[in-house]
């Protein structure tokens, strides 16, 4: 199974209206919203049905049985999170409670044990062979790094035979984004041009490549700063890395999101640029092998394959290569007489007789 994780270095980017785009493109059978501080991928995911709900348990936390403590304050001065408060009893705070075990240890008689702790919900909404794992972590709770590698490990195991999935990633740098990376074939870097951006774009690029994690970049509302985004731009041909594309500001973007759409199930900017990236995203992706997936989206375009939307009427430009019966973008689709690149179909519904005739060095 691929695995392309889609990343910010904060929050508020637009990595889940692209994550979203992505998913319904593909045609994705896995996706994962490894965000498990914020998860809101659900809420446009599309899924009529409720998931199966478990509880997810994190590290334990210390629990006090006041009958056995002989209160001899030995717990609370050892504990280095100031996690046990004495008033009249001792108590644990569970939200402070790192778990670390430590009471436990010189606890003089047995008052404290370590026990399981509930410290998030895992969510796995699963059809006719689709699956999308997600998880809310529970206010307070600091497994998140766990938490995000069940959400990927569920999403595999509902969806063994799917070829590719599709993970919205953490914001930031922390725990869960490095869960989220580990084992992933590729990172989708969304940066935002503003100064703090850069700053954060850079580094969840330092994050990644110590993964060794293959890694472009693309930049949303592009046009909000025209100076930042040539900044990135020139950051990534300065460090090699693939720049796959920039994302307009588009108020329909905000409509399609509070409609609980994509912004690919509407004609709009934002929505167009994304099918542009997540063309160069999958060819990187998949770059020596075959696509095992759509190359260029599920929907059947207006006047051609998905690079054909803003092309040139009779094709897009990409069809100007056209090799044996499809343009590269079009590798992978599955019914290739849908594009309507008129050419193409031409070819297509010739004859192997016609074919023959053509080719022959005697015509
Ligand atoms: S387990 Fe560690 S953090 Fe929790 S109360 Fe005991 S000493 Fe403090
Ligand atoms: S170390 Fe044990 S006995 Fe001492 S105060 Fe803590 S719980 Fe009570």
């Amino acid at each position: 199974m691929k695995q392309l994780l889609i990343l910010s270095g904060k929050g508020g980017t637009g990595k889940t209206t692209i994550a979203s785009a992505f998913i319904k493109l593909a045609e994705a059978r896995a996706y994962a919203d490894c965000d498990v501080d914020a998860p809101n991928l659900h809420l446009i995911s599309g899924w009529n049905s409720e998931p199966a709900s478990s509880d997810f348990y994190g590290l334990p936390i210390a629990e006090l049985s006041t009958d056995l403590c002989i209160q001899c304050d030995s717990c609370r001065q050892h504990c280095r999170f100031d996690a046990i408060s004495f008033d009249e009893e001792y108590k644990v705070n569970t939200y402070a409670c790192e778990g670390c075990g430590v009471c436990e240890y010189v606890c003089p008689v047995g008052a404290i044990k370590m026990v399981p702790a509930v410290s998030g919900e895992l969510m796995l909404y699963s059809g006719a062979d689709e699956a999308f794992s997600t998880a809310q972590l529970r206010m307070g709770s600091g497994t998140s790094g766990l938490l995000v590698t069940e959400v990927k490990n569920r999403m595999k195991s509902a969806a063994p035979d799917a070829k590719f999935a599709i993970i919205d990633g953490s914001p930031g740098i922390g725990c869960p984004v490095i869960a989220s990376i580990s084992g992933v074939d590729m990172v989708l870097v969304v940066a935002e041009p503003s100064i703090s951006g850069i700053s954060d774009m850079e580094r969840i690029i330092d994050t990644a490549a110590k993964f060794g994690t293959k890694t472009a970049v693309c930049v949303n509302k592009f046009d909000t700063n025209l100076e930042n985004t040539k900044k990135i731009e020139d950051f990534c041909a300065k460090h090699d890395l693939p720049f796959v594309g920039t994302i307009p500001f588009d108020s329909d973007a905000v409509k399609a999101i509070n409609d609980g759409l994509t912004i690919v199930d509407m004609d709009c900017a934002s929505g167009r640029a994304v099918r542009k990236i997540y063309s160069a995203v999958m060819e990187l992706l998949f770059e020596g092998g075959e696509p095992e997936i759509s190359a260029v989206g599920g929907d059947e375009q207006k006047g051609g394959c998905m690079p054909c939307a803003e092309g040139t009427e009779g094709g897009c430009t990409s069809c100007a290569t056209i090799t044996e019966g499809a343009c590269t973008p079009c590798v992978g689709i599955t019914d290739v007489q849908n594009c309507g690149y008129n050419p193409l179909k031409e070819l297509l519904n010739k004859t192997e007789e016609q074919k023959n005739d053509e080719n022959s060095c005697c015509k």
